[in-house]
């Protein structure tokens, strides 16, 4: 492209959600340009590592809806790229009978007739005899769920978005908007010009939201991902059909612990807590809080009894939180034609197609195909600072 290029859209940032924006807006003959801070691929923001857990068990109707579409759009990519993306394994979901996050998932299940098996505590061990259920505590298994591989799931956005014509340029971090019909974004190698501008900058939101002058209520979080190892090897082996899952809340954690079955570290069950400790985006590794994996181990030792109770790996990741844990999908409120996708609270990969679907939706004046109403940034009011 010559330096007078105007795209039809810049998309900011090659996370999973910028990739399918720009995939999307491509499929739909719009010359779009994808840029990237960091060398590609890279472990620094939220889209980074194997995998990733999908499935239909929320609290929310909404989310279950979009899901119907989002399994169809990953298939379609799988027989578009020829690589799996996606492992049925099922999803358990673990909580203390009646509370109402446990009942509600329930609910969105059955509301939408997703195929589930509920486990009495007598079957229970005989079904699942790695994981103790705790007393008081019920179990459904969502049938469909699964495991996302998420890194090739990247590559391979990204790959059907340059054989559309997309233009990738990775290392090249954007220093500044201009906002205007015609939109200037700067970069330390030049300006490129675009009628739309999409930003989709993860943890880094904020800081090139500041150039627009909106500031959104988000808060980076570290993650901790810890690898914990079997004690019988396969014994929690994604081959083996051992299932993702959720435990809602224990006597460990008022917050949610969920797992991934052995895959990318052989012999390892992946096992987070579903909360960080605020960090700069930059400066993650400073943030050095382990109180999470303290509560993870007292859960593995008693809950997963064939783990050992400590962990053998632990990597990083960020989460991008808004005060509801509900996604940030608009138009900028003072600028048209530049749109946002934020704040993805630690559960926005499995809908990076039907996100990118939205947010080229949203850049090109469409009707959006799903009630967005969730994801406005009117909801926060009070909490957005504008300078304008
Ligand atoms: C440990 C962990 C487990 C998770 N588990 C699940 C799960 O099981 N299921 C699920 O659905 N979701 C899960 N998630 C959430 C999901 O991974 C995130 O919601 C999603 O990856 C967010 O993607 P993103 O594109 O918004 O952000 P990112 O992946 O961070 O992408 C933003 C990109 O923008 C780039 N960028 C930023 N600023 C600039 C700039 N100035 N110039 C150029 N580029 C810039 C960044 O370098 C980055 O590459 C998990 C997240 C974590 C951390």
């Amino acid at each position: 492209m010559s330096a007078d290029t105007v795209y039809d859209c810049v998309v900011i940032g090659a996370g999973v959600q910028g990739s399918f924006t720009a995939y999307s807006l491509a499929k739909k003959n719009k010359k779009t340009l994808l840029l990237e801070q960091f060398v590609l691929p890279h472990s620094r923001g939220s889209s980074h590592g194997q995998t990733r857990i999908i499935r239909k068990a929320y609290d929310q109707d909404f989310y279950a809806h979009m899901l119907d579409e989002c399994y169809e759009l990953w298939a379609q990519l799988e027989k578009e790229a020829g690589v799996r993306l996606y492992r049925q394994t099922g999803l358990l979901v673990m909580g203390p009978e009646n509370s109402r996050y446990y009942e509600l998932v329930k609910s969105t299940l059955q509301k939408n007739k997703v195929p589930m098996v509920a486990l009495t505590k007598e079957n229970f061990s005989k079904h699942i005899p790695q994981v103790h259920l705790s007393e008081g505590h019920g179990a459904v298994v969502e049938v469909p769920a699964g495991v996302l591989f998420a890194d090739r799931a990247l590559k391979t956005a990204q790959a059907q978005f340059q054989k559309l014509g997309g233009v990738i340029r990775d290392k090249e971090m954007v220093t500044d908007i201009k906002p205007g019909p015609v939109v200037t974004v700067v970069t330390p190698s030049g300006v490129h010009r675009a009628t739309s501008v999409v930003i989709t900058a993860g943890p880094w939101a904020n800081r090139l939201l500041a150039h627009t002058g909106l500031q959104l209520p988000l808060e980076v979080e570290k993650i901790n991902v810890c690898y914990w190892k079997e004690k019988v090897p396969g014994s929690y082996d994604i081959r083996k059909r051992f299932p993702c899952f959720i435990q809602t809340e224990c006597e460990e954690s008022k917050e949610h612990i969920y797992g991934l079955p052995s895959n990318e570290y052989p012999g390892l069950m992946k096992i987070c807590y579903h909360a960080g400790f605020e960090a700069d985006p930059d400066k993650r590794d400073q943030q050095t809080n382990t109180s999470d994996i303290d509560i993870l181990k007292r859960y593995v030792a008693r809950c997963l009894p064939g783990l050992e109770p400590k962990p053998a790996v632990v990597e990083s990741c960020l989460y991008t939180v808004t005060p509801d844990r509900h996604f940030v999908l608009d138009r900028h409120p003072i600028y048209n034609n530049i749109v946002i996708g934020a704040g993805f609270s630690g559960h926005g990969f499995k809908f990076g197609p039907i996100i990118g679907k939205l947010l080229s939706e949203l850049t090109l004046g469409e009707v959006p195909s799903y009630d967005i109403s969730p994801f406005r940034i009117r909801r926060f009011q009070d909490k957005t600072k504008s300078a304008l």
